[in-house]
């Protein structure tokens, strides 16, 4: 079964009693080890499909599968849940807390997973090695570059081994170069069986991506394979 499954999406906003509708019927498969780039102009629904492919909000209408599990009708409890097992984060801001360290900031999610602390230090230090970060488990995020920070945040959003990656914008806040360093490093969580989906403005950077969906105005426009994915040198 596909990892994404989602069928004739739809999600409202409410204005009083009017109904905005911002995603007017969404059908999507993804599958495990896919790496996806939603694009799309601003105001198109890309933020508010994300926040329902992360178990953030539930739709209005249609059925949405993540994993094998209908979560389209779950309480916010059951989603919590869901998400916390089952789905990585990563943002534009990075999000990471300024007090703990990169190996600290990536062993977080393991706290609530209830694991012991030294177990949860060779977790955070086996995937910092992954994201290329090993010898910075010990600084600060105001000791580390952006780039660097945002590995630490897919190093945390990677600890947990949860079967989505979800990242909006991972890019927005990065130089052109870092960002393709960042893309490289999802190719590489991606080649490793992980499911990657991300959301980017820029072609350049979607293009480093295996598959690039776009919506506009609510709808999928184009959904098509990438077949040869920029790298870098
Ligand atoms: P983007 O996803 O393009 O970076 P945002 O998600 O921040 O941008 O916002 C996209 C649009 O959605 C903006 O025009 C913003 O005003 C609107 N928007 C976001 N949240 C709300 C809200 N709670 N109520 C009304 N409009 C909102
Ligand atoms: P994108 O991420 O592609 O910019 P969004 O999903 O943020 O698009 O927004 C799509 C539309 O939904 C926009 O017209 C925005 O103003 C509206 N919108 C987003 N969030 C809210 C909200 N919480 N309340 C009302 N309208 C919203």
């Amino acid at each position: 079964h596909p990892i994404i499954h989602l069928s004739a999406i739809q999600k409202s906003y409410y204005m009083g009693k009017q109904a905005i509708p911002v995603l007017k019927g969404i059908t999507l498969d993804i599958h495990k080890n896919e790496y996806v780039a939603l694009m799309g102009p601003s105001g198109s629904g890309k933020s508010t499909l994300m926040n329902i492919l992360g178990c953030l909000d539930s739709p209005t209408a249609g059925k949405y599968v993540l994993n094998g599990q209908d979560v389209s009708k779950m309480d916010d409890d059951s989603l919590a849940d869901v998400r916390n097992k089952e789905i990585g984060f990563v943002f534009q801001q990075f999000n990471l807390l300024p007090r703990l360290t990169a190996a600290e900031n990536v062993a977080l999610p393991l706290v609530y997973a209830g694991l012991a602390k030294k177990t949860r230090h060779e977790m955070a230090l086996a995937v910092l090695e992954k994201v290329g970060l090993a010898e910075r488990s010990h600084h600060k995020p105001n000791e580390l570059s952006g780039g660097q920070c945002q590995r630490v945040a897919i190093a945390r959003a990677l600890v947990n081994n949860p079967s989505l990656i979800l990242a909006d914008e991972p890019t927005g806040n990065l130089d052109t170069k870092t960002s393709i360093e960042i893309m490289d490093i999802f190719g590489k969580i991606q080649s490793a069986g992980n499911t990657v989906v991300l959301v980017t403005h820029e072609e350049d950077i979607a293009n480093h991506a295996h598959r690039i969906v776009r919506l506009r105005d609510g709808l999928i426009e184009t959904d098509r394979r990438n077949e040869h994915p920029a790298k870098s040198a």
